[in-house]
């Protein structure tokens, strides 16, 4: 039993708790619970849980301060499940460091997709051991020292900043990205209106890159960001 995933639980509400914990149960995760800040902190350094499910309003500390203290020495996946349903509220998690976001109330099984999206972002930089030189993700594949990509072994004509957006959602795969943050990158600073530029360099991307009947690579939230999602994890793999 303990190659299965540790999943560390960090929320206040008793029934919220305790129906996450029968659900990582029945689908075969680890898990521990904390109900505070101070109890994460400790748990998320001692017990090294491969994915947190962090809840943002909690009695002692803000989740926020949570992700920004433990992304000073890991890189593991946080997910944020939150009542705050404010855009505000999820970009400044984001920004903080969190990969993704679930508003509660949640359905059980978009929580453990959420979930698998994640484990497969661990899994797969653990396996890629660090910066590899080509990048594939079902028919996509990127040749990072080449500078090209391509769709099904066909080379797609990208503009060098369609090509540094590909490059940054994949470096990234399975995380949210926030608009903010992909201008920072790509442009180093911004304004406001940035963000309907970014929306046209985006659509055009995407368009290069849906040539066959694949799931979208490219995932839009909407008022947030975007994601890259990764093709090529069999969608029922169990925990
Ligand atoms: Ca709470």
């Amino acid at each position: 039993m303990n190659n299965k995933p540790l999943i560390l639980v960090v929320e206040d509400d008793a029934a919220v708790r305790s129906l996450m914990a029968v659900t990582l149960d029945t689908q075969g995760y680890r898990y521990h619970l904390a109900r505070n800040g101070a109890e994460a902190l400790i748990e998320a350094s001692t017990q090294q849980p491969a994915v947190m499910l962090l809840d943002l309003g909690l009695p002692d500390m803000e989740g926020v301060d949570i992700i920004r203290k433990v992304r000073d020495w890991t890189v593991m996946p946080i997910i944020v499940i939150s009542a705050r349903s404010e855009d505000a509220d999820k970009v400044e998690a984001l920004d903080a460091g969190a990969d993704d976001y679930l508003t509660k109330p949640f359905s059980v099984d978009e929580l453990l997709a959420r979930l698998r999206v994640a484990l497969r972002r661990v899994n797969a930089e653990t396996s890629a051991g660090g910066e590899s030189a080509v990048y594939e993700n079902g028919g996509l594949r990127i040749d990072y020292a080449a500078g090209c990509a391509y769709i099904a072994d066909q080379e797609i004509h990208l503009t060098p900043i369609e090509y540094r957006l590909l490059c940054l959602l994949a470096r990234n795969t399975g995380k949210v990205l926030t608009h903010n943050y992909i201008l920072k990158e790509i442009w180093g600073s911004y304004t406001a209106s940035d963000v309907g530029s970014l929306r046209v360099f985006m659509a055009t991307l995407r368009k290069k890159l849906q040539t066959g009947g694949e799931q979208p690579y490219i995932q839009t939230h909407i008022g947030i960001g975007y994601r890259m999602l990764r093709q090529d994890g069999k969608p029922e793999d169990a925990p």
